[in-house]
């Protein structure tokens, strides 16, 4: 079975305009044109797939079962602007600093799946039969462009949410976009390239 490729998006500053800390599923707010960007996702050969650091969980701002809501929010907001549609989210409700009054202990480990750790991106390969060397991973911060290093996968920061000025890791993307529209106008044209030479040399 041929495996397919996947275009991994992080979620908050991506998808969804940046909001430090967001817990609540009535502060979610698309990024414009997010929407148009994964449609056209949805109409290519590439699955995607959300994955998302959310240590609201673990410093106890939310439950789990409400960060899943702003998810489940998050995509009723992408279906019901053009019936675009995420094939999958994976999100990391983990923090490693311990000692806080009000967090959460249950998820205050040093897991395996908090960005730049690839453990989601592991996962999700396993679930849905992903070739990584064919994928990309499309993000606003330096951290989901170490990820996407971290997992040999292409890939491209955006200008909107943190805009890459989170400088916590000194990486540089394949491609710098204004945002999420254009970075996947972006891949998808190296894509058809890549293919249509590919089909030239034979
Ligand atoms: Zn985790």
């Amino acid at each position: 079975m041929n495996k397919k490729k996947c275009i991994f998006l992080d979620r908050d500053g991506t998808i969804n305009v940046y909001k430090e800390l967001l817990h609540k599923q009535e502060d979610i707010e698309l990024e414009k044109n997010a929407a148009e960007a994964i449609k056209m996702i949805n109409d290519s050969d590439f699955i995607c797939i959300v994955i998302s650091n959310q240590p609201v969980v673990a410093r106890n701002l939310c439950s789990l079962e409400e960060a899943w809501n702003i998810n489940r929010k998050l995509e009723e907001l992408l279906y019901k602007e053009n019936g675009s549609y995420l094939d999958d989210i994976f999100i990391c409700p983990h923090h490693p600093d311990k000692g806080y009054p009000e967090e959460n202990k249950e998820y205050k480990i040093d897991c395996d799946c908090r960005k730049p750790k690839i453990g989601m991106i592991l996962e999700a390969a396993k679930k849905h039969n992903i070739d990584l060397s064919k994928s990309y991973m499309v993000g606003d911060t330096t951290i989901d462009i170490m990820t996407g290093k971290n997992a040999g996968l292409q890939t491209i920061l955006v200008k909107t949410g943190l805009a890459g000025q989170d400088k916590i890791f000194n990486v540089n993307a394949n491609f710098v976009k204004d945002d999420l529209l254009k970075a996947i106008k972006k891949l998808l044209e190296d894509d058809f390239n890549a293919k249509l030479k590919c089909r030239n040399m034979e």
